[in-house]
């Protein structure tokens, strides 16, 4: 025998305060319905329940036969469902103009056979898998609908227009009421989707099938699609009846009443909001990121010092006197070159090509005090290439042959400031240089 085997699930939503949509999934009951109110901050919520509230009523009788009786007395149901909602609408002036879409779907029979019913009021819709295909079977009762039947745009313009949920035909809010309905067959393995507009305004039609396509069991694959539609924003009410047709046994028999499924979807765990960006604060991490920085900032001063000091060098003093300085000629950053011995070697006592060759770099003290005097001792125009320690840069330098290396002329350590003068010598060490005493020589 075939039959329907259908479950539910609505939920609020992650923007809206309550649910005003209301469907009907019982478990005895060949007849499925999603509605979703409108109207008033409580007439939506009433009036989608009183026209699921009607309908299951009217069609009561299909528990015992497990089919209603024609396509003609689903839409008759439906009917009713707009008398009871329009005369409640009547009758409560807070009430006044609610009204909800309604979407049925009913095993019902058909000549000598079955069918599957179908009835819309609204913009709430049906959809049909079968193959694995997806085909929505309901035409929208909305603006944007009428919009794309007259061609002035397209479909896909139309599920992002801003006016798409302006609906045209509802439920209660007037004495009588169009209903569209279909006839179709009952094909064991065809699943339907009943659902609002909460779900396909957040879903792609995609989406919606590959989750019917994957979930075998009617309430998780209802479940499942409303987690998408929250996941997509949920920025209205939500809720989805998924509908297997079955071929099988006889339905159990169990006591009739609603199923849980309607209700199931206050169990569902509203989604986890997105976690706030926490503040930054100053981690393990940072701070030994910090302390390195420092580290090798430190050891870059450290480098710089010492390969600026690590040297000595021959120029003329501001005193006319052959001097030496511990450092480089021009300083390197703010180390500064420092006077650290002055000789008697006089600038009278060389001559100009001499004392071209000033100023002469050394590495140490004892070379730079050797050269000054070898400087000294030999004429200018003599001039040998000699081997040298201080590396290839003095390497061609004309100095004293070694040979003739004159008794070393006293050098003097300086015992007090010395104040050198720009125009004693281009290179010379800036006044700030001075050291305010010398170190021993
Ligand atoms: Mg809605």
């Amino acid at each position: 025998m075939t039959r329907l085997v259908g479950a539910a699930c609505s939920d609020v939503g992650r923007v809206r305060a309550i649910n005003q949509d209301s469907a009907l999934a019982q478990y005895d009951l060949p007849v499925f319905a999603v509605a979703d109110g409108m109207g008033g901050h409580r007439g939506g919520e009433v009036a989608s329940a009183l026209a699921i509230e009607e309908l299951g009523t009217r069609l009561g009788d299909a528990a015992r036969s497990g089919r209603v009786e024609s396509v003609e007395v689903l839409v008759e149901a439906v009917l009713a469902a707009n008398d009871r909602v329009f005369e409640h609408a009547v009758g409560d002036p807070e009430l006044k103009g609610m009204g909800t879409t309604l979407v049925a779907l009913a095993l019902v029979e058909a000549g000598r056979g079955i069918a599957v019913g179908l009835a819309n009021v609204g913009d709430s819709r049906v959809y049909r898998l079968a193959d694995g295909v997806l085909e929505q079977l309901t035409e929208d009762h909305s603006l944007v609908q009428g919009l794309v039947r007259q061609g002035q745009i397209t479909a896909a313009e139309a599920a992002v227009h801003p006016l798409r949920n302006v609906v045209t035909r509802v439920i209660g809010v007037e004495a009588d009421v169009d209903v569209d309905w279909w006839e179709r067959p009952a094909v064991p393995g065809e699943r339907y989707l009943l659902c609002s507009d909460g779900l396909f305004n957040e879903v792609s039609d995609t989406r919606i099938a590959a989750t019917l396509r994957l979930l075998a069991d009617p309430f998780e694959a209802a479940r499942a699609l409303v987690v998408l539609a929250n996941d997509g924003g949920g920025r209205d009410n939500i809720t989805c009846v998924v509908v297997d047709v079955v071929a099988g046994e006889e339905i159990p028999a169990l006591e009739p009443g609603p199923t849980a499924a309607v209700e199931l979807a206050a169990d569902l765990e509203p989604p986890e909001p997105p976690p706030l960006p926490r503040p930054r604060r100053f981690t393990g991490r940072v701070v030994a990121f910090l302390v390195l920085l420092v580290a090798l900032g430190a050891l870059t001063v450290v480098a710089v010092r010492t390969w600026a000091q690590n040297a000595y060098f021959v120029d003329l003093g501001a005193s006319e006197h052959l001097v030496i300085y511990q450092g480089r000629p021009d300083g390197v950053l703010w180390f500064d070159p420092e006077l650290v011995a002055v000789t008697d070697i006089e600038q009278r006592d060389l001559t100009p090509a001499q004392l071209g060759r000033l100023p002469h770099q050394s590495s140490s003290l004892e070379e730079a005090r050797t050269w000054a005097n070898k400087l000294a001792s030999v004429p200018a125009t003599t001039s040998t290439t000699v081997t040298s320690t201080t590396g290839a840069a003095n390497a061609t330098q004309p100095v004293p042959p070694s040979t003739t290396v004159a008794p070393a002329i006293a050098v003097a350590p300086v015992v007090a400031p010395a104040v050198p003068t720009q125009a004693a010598n281009a290179s010379a060490p800036t006044p700030g240089a001075t050291p305010s005493s010398a170190p021993s020589t």
